[in-house]
């Protein structure tokens, strides 16, 4: 518990420290895009340093994505809770899941009915629902299953669980996924905000994440949220058998 709340503590700060430099950093980025956008202008389409100039653009855009995220782990995006259908959501997201997941990937999906309503904001949850995804396919070089589950833990608590047959974490990297700018991925693929954001979204609401996860087997993400009404999840004392987000 005591370590819990140190990297409480520290996602905290990180989060504040991040969007701090994020707010500033977004406007010296929208700067950096409009004179990129006059200096391609000036130049013409023919002008031999206009790969140059769309490079630059390019790469500002991207840190204006990654920005976008950084403002949303350091929660000062604010959150809009609304009573919602985890089902729903699934639906909702599943056009762009689909895009994400490529034909070498079986996809199903199981969803309880009569499933009680969650209170969270609809568009971090979004989020959250495709960085899963995103995760659980990157997991799967090769191809794999990917299902995800809906059902109602009758205990007053409504379960979203991403399932992947892929690569699996080591000890290591599943102790340190939830970590900010934590990532195995290249520069160029992975954030390190994807689970940083999740855990912080997921906990505001009251619910807890956790990773099952068997090197070369696949791993099972679930995130858990109390039903609407009912109180917080307390992570430490729930989930037995799956490492809990601070663990
Ligand atoms: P990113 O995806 O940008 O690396 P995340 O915070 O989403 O950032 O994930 C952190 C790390 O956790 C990933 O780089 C990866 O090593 C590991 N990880 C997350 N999800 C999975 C998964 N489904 N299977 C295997 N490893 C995963």
């Amino acid at each position: 518990l005591d370590h819990q709340l140190r990297q409480t503590e520290r996602l905290d700060s990180l989060g504040r420290l991040a969007g701090g430099v994020a707010h500033d950093f977004n406007n010296l980025l929208a700067v950096i895009i409009a004179y990129a956008a006059d200096v391609g202008a000036d130049l013409g389409p023919e002008h031999p340093c206009q790969p140059d100039v769309e490079r630059i653009t390019r790469a500002a855009e991207r840190a204006a994505a990654l920005t976008r995220q950084l403002l949303i782990f350091s929660r000062l995006e604010p959150s809009r809770p609304e009573v919602l259908d985890v089902n729903q959501v699934v639906a909702d997201t599943e056009h762009l899941l689909h895009r994400t997941i490529g034909e070498d990937i079986t996809f199903s999906s199981e969803l309880a009915a009569g499933l009680p309503p969650v209170v969270i904001d609809r568009s971090k949850f979004e989020q959250i629902v495709v960085n899963l995804v995103v995760n659980a396919r990157a997991a799967m070089p090769s191809g794999g299953r990917l299902t995800i589950t809906t059902r109602s833990s009758g205990n007053g608590r409504v379960e979203l669980i991403v399932s992947d047959t892929g690569v699996g974490m080591t000890p290591e990297v599943a102790s340190r996924a939830f970590e900010p700018f934590f990532t195995t991925k290249g520069p160029a693929d992975g954030t390190g905000l994807g689970l940083a954001t999740a855990y912080g979204v997921v906990t505001e609401a009251g619910g807890d994440i956790g990773i099952d996860t068997v090197p070369g087997r696949g791993t099972t993400m679930t995130v858990t949220l109390p039903e609407a009404g009912r109180p917080a999840v307390v992570s430490a004392l729930d989930a037995p058998g799956s490492a809990s987000a601070a663990a």
